[in-house]
């Protein structure tokens, strides 16, 4: 008995999952999450989705959160150092402070996908 050869339809179903896994692996996992903006004037929710940019007030002056792309960053800020400027979050529970200015973004919900569960 000669061993099975590989048939034309099984090689193309092989494919096609792969490439699903790669599109379902390379989509941003946290579109349907929400962008959580605290300052002194208040907290605030942006769909993470939305290509927006804000600006709050706080003790040291103004800070400028840009919502782009499924990623929200501080962009600009009055803080005297600026490390805050330097990180840029996608998904729950990523979190960006401006300690200076009062200013916290954070990522709420992830499109009710679960990272871990135990039992
Ligand atoms: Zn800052």
């Amino acid at each position: 008995m000669k061993p099975a050869q590989p048939r034309i339809l099984d090689v193309l179903i092989i494919l096609l999952a792969i490439v699903l896994c790669a599109v379902l692996f390379m989509q941003p996992s946290s579109q349907g999450g929400m962008v959580k903006v605290t300052c002194d004037e208040g907290t605030f929710l942006y769909p993470l989705g939305d290509e927006r940019t804000l600006t709050v007030s706080g003790p040291v002056g103004r800070t400028t959160i840009e919502i782009h792309d499924g990623h929200a960053s501080i962009v600009d800020s009055d803080c005297p150092n600026g490390t805050c400027m330097h990180s840029s979050i996608s998904r729950y529970p990523q979190t960006v402070v401006c300690l200076p200015n009062r200013v916290t973004v954070s990522i709420e919900g992830n499109g009710g996908q679960v990272d871990a569960a135990t039992y």
